[in-house]
């Protein structure tokens, strides 16, 4: 019995695919033209291994748009006619630009096999390749060959019947579009299975991404309206952030996928490269210079962070404040209402707190933005993927890592872009590790009140530095241990730099930002609400001392004349001080007793014997338990805590309160316990969902907590001795 199999050849104009056709079909083939239009078909026969072939030979293209009749025919027959095979015959000596079209096929989800045909140029001109690493990246195999000496083309057909006779699904490689056109992919694939209509035929994923390129014979065969209106919707969303066509973006991306692979397995024995990205990449991706560049424009961006921060920093604890004392005043001076107190020191002071920080947050978004747009970040994937590789996971897993800086949530589903399963949950259960913006707020509270001004910046880098690190020899753990196994391979893009445009960082700011206010008006703000309560109730009435007869009794002594030998010569302005001192004193007395009464006191002290060794008190304790819903809270209950009672807002007066209870190593133990522990609620939850399973999240849940109290508990414990 023979099996007959049809292959069709493709490829860049000029390519060589007439040379082969000829060279394989020799004089067994007939001339004729693509149903309705003009152009020529090629067809012909051959026979190799005991299997018929019925070749065709496309029209040359550069792409598969619908912009030209030969693009349309050739996707069509493609399509439609589904040929066994699809042999893409690729001009080696201009390796970048052909493989453009090879990369749609793949995206196609194509049967492909490559053939590097020009061989023979490409070596004269001294390109050398690794064809086993450049196939596996691809996700086909690749054949060099010389058409016009017919050098190759066996061994071609040898590959055309291994890949035919191959049953299971095609081990498909994708271009990784960026997070934003990812992120509208993913809308529309979910739109298109759902509707389920021409799904049969394409792939949603293929559809998606043609109807954000505005392809004219997709949208057609779509023809939904929902479809198609979400589909604009995107095409302006994105548009407005790149202050390009979609289009443009998506093709720039699938280069930046060319250049990363061909970085990893082209080399030019004869320099001869020089495009201006190519030229920037030589110091930004150096072996030696590479990292260290990235690691100082790290640590320039918190610098800017932290001092340009600084000043509408304190234009909101202004306001903040001055809002706090103009409620406090609309009631008469000493009233303890909880009406008042519920509004200066839950709300104002939990919803404030959190919202002074948003200049930073803003700060730290628009030069993530900055670096991400301009085509920088890809880059620092790219640095990191030698590391990364060490610890078995791919650079890539450095994406979703970096977007953790922000928040771990959309971080976490960002790790849907990396393919193999391993790989993905080690990711995802290291992320939380990232320090987040939330967690910021905790270090931009804590930082000023403990560290002078020029440890500031270095500080806060040492914090992402030991987050990153951490969340390494995690990964490295989890790798060799319950998540060990082969990483699959993959490409690196790297686009061509660009200058991001002002458009597209203020709506990624904005996008980003935004999340974050509505968070503070929302979850915060009920969580404020439940956490004042929670210190504010049961109210003590009867106190172990007389606050106001020992006020009264300072009161008298300091206005009392005083010549005795207890005091000598005290001038009155000391007397003064001391009396002010006294009476803030008793304030602070007054107010400790009060909160350990409440239920957030007695949680806290309840919690006080283990967090003990860790250098944290009873009001740390509850603050901590406020973290686990958002880390924010952490900020917002310490000035609960700290304001109970005083009717100041702002995070001056909290941190001048901070620094009389602890001590710097303190200080840093609690930011290093916020960095490392638990992740918040919804971040488990989103691991939940994205694993599939409870036990991953526990994972890491318990897991990070573990380490948290590990490691703190190390550092407060040998700072002690050291101090
Ligand atoms: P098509 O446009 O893809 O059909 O390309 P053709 O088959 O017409 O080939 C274009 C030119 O490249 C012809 O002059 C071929 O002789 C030449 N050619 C094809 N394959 C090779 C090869 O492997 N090495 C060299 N040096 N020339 C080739
Ligand atoms: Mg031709």
């Amino acid at each position: 019995m023979t099996r007959k199999l049809t292959i069709a050849l493709a490829g860049n104009p000029n390519s060589g695919k007439t040379t082969i056709f000829n060279r394989l079909t020799g004089t067994r083939q007939h001339v004729g033209n693509y149903p309705g239009v003009t152009v020529e078909k090629k067809q012909g026969r051959c026979r190799h291994g005991g299997v018929d072939l019925e070749v065709v030979d496309l029209p040359g293209t550069y792409s598969l748009t619908a912009y030209s009749v030969e693009e349309l025919v050739a996707r069509e027959f493609i399509v439609d006619q589904k040929p066994d095979v699809l042999v893409d015959i690729i001009d080696a000596a201009n390796l970048e630009r052909n493989l453009y079209l090879a990369v749609q096929f793949m995206e196609l989800g194509a049967r492909l096999v490559l053939a590097f045909n020009m061989s023979d140029v490409a070596k004269a001109r001294g390109i050398e390749f690794d064809l086993p690493q450049l196939s596996r990246l691809l996700g086909a195999p690749i054949v060099p060959t010389v058409g016009s000496k017919g050098q190759g083309t066996g061994e071609l057909l040898d590959e055309v019947l291994r890949v035919a006779a191959r049953t299971e699904p095609v081990e498909r490689r994708q271009v990784h579009y960026g997070p934003e056109i990812e992120e509208e992919i993913a809308r529309l694939q979910d739109l298109l299975e759902a509707e389920g209509g021409a799904g049969h035929k394409f792939d949603a994923r293929w559809l998606a991404i043609k109807l954000l390129e505005d392809d004219r014979q997709v949208r057609e065969i779509i023809g939904d309206e929902g479809i198609l209106r979400r589909a604009a919707e995107s095409i302006r969303h994105l548009a407005a952030i790149f202050g390009d066509r979609p289009e443009i973006v998506i093709a720039g991306r699938r280069y930046g996928f060319i250049s990363g692979a061909c970085q990893e397995t082209v080399r030019l024995t004869v320099e001869t490269r020089h495009t201006l990205s190519d030229k920037i990449d030589a110091v930004l991706i150096n072996q030696v210079i590479g990292l260290p560049i990235f690691l100082v424009l790290m640590y320039l961006v918190f610098h800017l962070t932290f001092t340009l921060g600084e000043y509408p920093m304190g234009w909101l604890e202004g306001l903040f404040g001055w809002l706090g004392g103009a409620i406090a005043r609309l009631w008469p001076p000493g009233s303890d209402s909880i009406v008042k107190s519920l509004l200066v020191d839950g709300i104002i002071g939990g919803v404030g707190g959190v919202i002074s920080f948003l200049p930073n947050i803003l700060l730290l978004f628009m030069a993530i933005a900055f670096l991400e747009d301009s085509g920088y970040m890809a880059r620092s994937a790219f640095l990191m993927d030698r590391l990364m590789h060490r610890i078995g996971l791919h650079g890539r897993s450095f994406i979703p890592m970096l977007i953790g800086f922000g928040c771990s949530i959309p971080a976490i589903l960002a790790t849907r872009t990396l393919e193999g399963r391993r790989d993905r949950l080690t990711t995802m259960l290291v992320l939380p590790l990232m320090s987040c913006g939330a967690r910021l707020t905790i270090y931009a509270l804590i930082i000023p009140a403990f560290f002078a001004e020029r440890w500031r910046a270095p500080m806060l880098w040492l914090i992402y530095l030991i987050g990153i690190a951490l969340a390494v020899a995690c990964a490295k753990l989890l790798r060799i241990t319950v998540l060990r196994g082969e990483a699959p391979p993959f490409v690196m893009e790297l686009p061509l730099y660009r200058l991001p445009t002002l458009r597209g960082l203020l709506i990624h700011m904005w996008d980003r930002s935004w999340m974050y206010l509505r968070k503070a008006g929302t979850v915060i703000l009920l969580i404020s609400v439940v956490l004042w309560a929670l210190t504010s109730f049961p109210r003590k009435t009867a106190f172990d001392r007389d606050y106001d007869g020992e006020a009264a009794g300072a009161r008298a002594a300091w206005l009392a004349p005083h010549d005795g030998p207890a005091d000598p010569g005290a001038s009155p302005d000391a007397r003064k001080a001391r009396y002010e001192k006294r009476l803030e004193a008793l304030a602070h007395a007054r107010r400790a007793e009060e909160l350990a009464y409440t239920v957030a006191g007695r949680i806290g002290h309840g919690l006080e014997p283990a967090l003990r060794p860790l250098g944290f008190d009873w009001r740390i304790g509850t603050a901590l338990i406020g973290a686990l819903a958002a880390k924010e809270v952490f900020v917002a209950q310490m000035g609960i805590v700290f304001a109970a009672g005083s009717h100041q807002a702002g995070s001056e007066a909290l941190r001048t309160r901070l620094q009389a209870s602890y001590t710097p190593l303190q200080a840093f133990c609690v930011m290093l316990f916020c960095l490392i522990s638990a992740p918040c609620v919804a971040t488990a939850v989103v691991t939940r969902k994205e694993s599939g399973a409870w036990k991953w999240a526990a994972l890491q849940f318990g897991g990070l907590t573990a380490l948290a109290y590990a490691i703190t508990l190390g550092v407060y414990q040998v700072g002690r001795l050291v101090s």
